[in-house]
């Protein structure tokens, strides 16, 4: 086991312990956020039909400039029998199927009507307004390839194609286990020495900004036996993910409860603030990450550690991408071990504006309660100056955009 590593060896080593999960076939309704295992190909011609992208008139082009009788009318979802002919018009609605013979919709409002005659535009360019049978996608098309992420656009593709099954690298199994004498749930009031357990709504939240549903969350007091119980439980899933009792205290039993469970640990240590007693193991396929009780420690240990590890299990990119962003105010960098910091990016003339949310330490999640983003300072860089260009990660479920 290594101790004492930086964030980039930790990283390291978390990703290449990681596995890639196997593709399943799930209800295209419950895959949102997950990676296509297979392409998809369109059943049918889209458009199945000469569609009318209009409200206005099929004609014939070569009636430009003329009146013209309107002989009836087609809506969305309706059929025509009707052949437009020279001198005369169909009244068509958006999205109608353009009825034989037409060459061109023309605008409801190029034209004037009276009673059943229109006057037509001394120009009509054949085509105009109507999207061709198959003009989008011809049957047979690959309209998305294994890999892609399915979207809410993408999951409108594949049901437009009547597919309502799709095999997907699917999310994993994963347990939170808080543990801790002195939690007591959020409804409960804390007796003189107690606090509410935040650790695990906030891991149970973070797993969901990845589309994964916690698959069970449970809590054990400071004792083996409750431990062994919580570890049991989850000895199925793909990811456990422990807070608190990694660091060196008297009843910090996680690391001795994870050996006993068969785990081999990896490493515990990261110098890295805050953070640092992070303790990861692996058993067979198993990812077990022991992180730290301190609010802000749990969060980082999660978004720099267990995300990118589930990203890759998910088939994802692990690691997101960077933002550059304009430092606020000057940051005091004091220390061996490297900071990440919380921060806050706000978007004003046209550039990232990023202010450090500076706490009293890993347990203050309230001065980081507000912030969006994450900033990396490595140790020995001093001051960095106020108007400095930064590099900066969006905190998962933070969106970039303005509040
Ligand atoms: P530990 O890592 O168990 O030594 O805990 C470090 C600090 O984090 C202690 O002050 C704990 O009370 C606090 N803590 C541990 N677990 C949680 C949790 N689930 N929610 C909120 N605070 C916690
Ligand atoms: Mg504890």
């Amino acid at each position: 086991m290594r101790t004492l590593i930086d964030p980039d060896t930790a990283i390291e080593l978390v990703l290449a312990s990681s596995n890639h999960t196997k593709s399943l076939s799930f209800s295209v309704y419950e895959t949102l956020g997950e990676i296509l295992a297979e392409s998809i190909l369109a059943d049918s011609d889209y458009p199945p039909f000469d569609r009318s992208m209009m409200d206005g008139y099929a004609v014939r082009a070569s009636d430009a400039g003329g009146t013209v009788n309107v002989a009836g009318e087609v809506a969305a979802g309706g059929v025509s029998t009707h052949h437009v002919a020279a001198g005369t018009a169909m009244e068509i609605m958006t999205g109608a199927p353009c009825p034989d013979g037409t060459e061109a919709v023309v605008p409801k409002e190029d034209v004037t009507r009276e009673e059943d005659r229109v006057t037509l535009p001394t120009t009509i360019k054949p085509g105009q307004n109507i999207t061709r049978r198959s003009a989008e996608c011809a049957k047979g098309t690959t309209v998305l390839n294994a890999g892609d992420t399915i979207t809410p656009l993408a999951l409108a593709t594949i049901v437009t194609f009547g597919i309502e099954e799709v095999s997907v690298y699917p999310t994993p199994k994963l347990a939170i286990i808080t543990t801790g004498d002195e939690l007591v749930a959020p409804h409960v009031s804390p007796g003189p020495s107690q606090i509410r357990n935040s650790n695990g709504p906030m891991l149970a939240a973070m797993a969901q900004s990845l589309a994964v549903s916690p698959t069970f969350v449970t809590h054990a007091r400071d004792t083996m036996d409750e431990l062994r119980n919580a570890l049991a439980q989850a000895s199925a899933c793909d990811f456990i993910i422990l807070t608190g009792a990694v660091s060196a205290g008297k009843y910090d039993s996680v690391p001795d409860a994870l050996r006993e469970f068969g785990a081999t640990p990896i490493f515990h240590k990261v110098t890295q603030r805050p953070g640092k007693p992070i303790f990861f193991a692996t058993r067979d396929r198993q990812l077990i990450f022991g992180l730290p009780g301190n609010p802000l420690s749990c969060h980082l240990g999660f978004h720099r550690y267990v995300a990118p590890a589930i990203r890759k299990f998910m088939h994802h990119e692990p690691l997101p991408p960077k933002a550059t962003g304009t430092l606020a105010a000057p940051y005091v960098m004091k220390g061996p071990r490297t900071v990440f910091q919380l921060a806050r990016a706000e978007h004003r003339d046209n550039a990232w504006i990023v202010t450090p949310l500076l706490g009293k330490g890993s347990a203050d999640m309230y001065a980081g309660s507000t912030a969006n983003c994450m900033l990396r300072f490595k140790p020995g860089c001093g001051t960095v100056d106020s108007g400095s260009a930064v590099e900066f990660e969006w905190l998962l479920g933070a969106s970039p955009l303005p509040r």
